[in-house]
């Protein structure tokens, strides 16, 4: 029995993945004995409905001084954030005349240097040093700290209330829950909005893309326990908007409760979810059978290959991957390298099957009869990129199921 991080019910795991590594933590192959693994188990609250992992190892082991994750790597991120800020201003800022932005989790600054760049007051808070320093550079004003109640009073303090916190791919981070949502209603102004987005709880049960459940991703969110979660701490959800980022993910629009009339999005959204049945445990059994499946249907298919005498390599070292080569118990027997362009990975090998990373160039240099797509949620980016694969050298992905193409 566990207790739900929202709403302290009990409840079961729904979904044991075994021994799991961190996620980022791509090390030396000399260090690569003495590593850490936790046992990643995900439950579903059957009372306020948030899925969520039932132990996440400590944050300081996640996001340190090494975090090998730069969001403005990815142009396509770069225009997305672009899009992401211009929507919140034209929606929420334009009418003040001196507004105020937070970011939760900035990154390397690839959101908050579009109001930067407009000289609108802006804080970002980013706890990896190396990541922070890098939005410094770009003229960004940065707290390298954890956001909490503590630090969202300080802030307000200091600098005012604030007319939006914006936050990407970072709330479903943080495992303390209660002390985001709180800091969160005592920073905001009085029509100040809380927007954020996350990797979608409909997406993952649809597409059975259980590789975004890994360490970091302690909360898988829908609208229903969304809504649930803002009714906490006197705040109201008043719009949902659906991304493709991450494979898809779901931006979160909360205000004060009674600020905004909701938009009818919102309820939309929360009929279509207890259609999928999200609010169900016979969902989750539902989804544990598929990904038991897909782990079948690619370890099959990896051995099939193999004794066909081919040669796999992966495409991308993601977070990601870590759970499907953990999960599946994948090595290099099976997966000869795997390429990826942040410098910061490469020379290492990965986290728990310890599968070297090598530079993109590996990849054109030494081409594989298949590629494994890790980076599957930028198919067609990578497609775009890739065009020249010849007829006899194919993909292999996983999502929305294992396949060949
Ligand atoms: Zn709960």
């Amino acid at each position: 029995m566990s207790q739900c991080r929202v709403c302290n019910s009990n409840y079961e795991p729904f979904i044991n993945f075994g021994p799991q590594p961190i996620a980022n933590g791509f090390i030396p192959e000399e260090k690569s004995n003495d590593e850490y693994f936790f046992e990643m188990k995900v439950g579903h609250c059957e009372n306020c409905n948030m899925v969520q992992l039932i132990d996440q190892p400590d944050r300081e082991k996640m996001f340190h001084g090494e975090y090998p994750f730069f969001s403005s790597l990815s142009k396509h991120m770069q225009v997305h954030f672009k899009n992401f800020a211009e929507t919140v201003t034209t929606r929420f800022l334009t009418q003040n005349p001196n507004p105020f932005v937070v970011e939760i989790g900035c990154n390397d600054g690839i959101m908050l240097k579009n109001f930067a760049e407009k000289n609108i007051k802006h804080l970002g808070v980013e706890p990896s040093e190396n990541v922070a320093k890098v939005a410094e550079e770009k003229g960004i004003r940065v707290t390298s700290r954890f956001f909490d109640y503590d630090l969202a009073a300080e802030t307000r303090d200091k600098f005012g209330p604030a007319d939006a916190i914006l936050s990407a791919n970072v709330i479903c981070h943080i495992p303390y829950i209660d002390s985001i949502f709180s800091g969160v209603e005592k920073l905001l102004s009085e029509k100040g909005v809380f927007v954020y987005e996350d990797p979608y709880l409909g997406d993952i049960v649809e597409k059975t893309s259980y590789d975004q459940i890994y360490d970091e991703h302690v909360f898988f969110f829908s609208a229903i326990s969304v809504s649930y979660l803002s009714e906490k701490f006197n705040l109201e959800l008043i719009d949902v908007e659906a991304q493709p980022t991450h494979g898809g993910s779901m931006r979160y629009y909360i205000a004060r409760k009674g600020a905004y009339q909701p938009a009818e999005n919102v309820a939309k959204l929360i009929t279509k979810e207890k259609e999928l049945g999200l609010d169900k445990p016979e969902t989750f059994e539902r989804f544990r059978a598929n990904v038991e499946k897909s782990r079948e249907d690619l370890v099959g298919l990896l051995k099939k290959l193999k004794n066909e005498g081919k040669r796999v390599v992966g495409y991308g070292a993601t977070s990601k991957s870590t759970t499907v080569l953990n999960y599946c118990n994948i090595d290099r027997e099976l997966i000869e390298f795997i390429s990826d362009t942040t410098p910061l990975k490469q020379g290492k090998v990965s986290p728990g099957k310890h599968i070297p990373i090598k530079p993109y160039e590996s990849f054109k240099e030494d081409f594989p009869d298949y590629a494994l797509l890790f980076a599957w949620n930028h198919r067609k980016e990578i497609m775009e990129k890739e065009g020249d694969f010849s007829a006899n050298r194919k993909w292999i992905t996983y999502v929305p199921e294992v396949q060949i193409f």
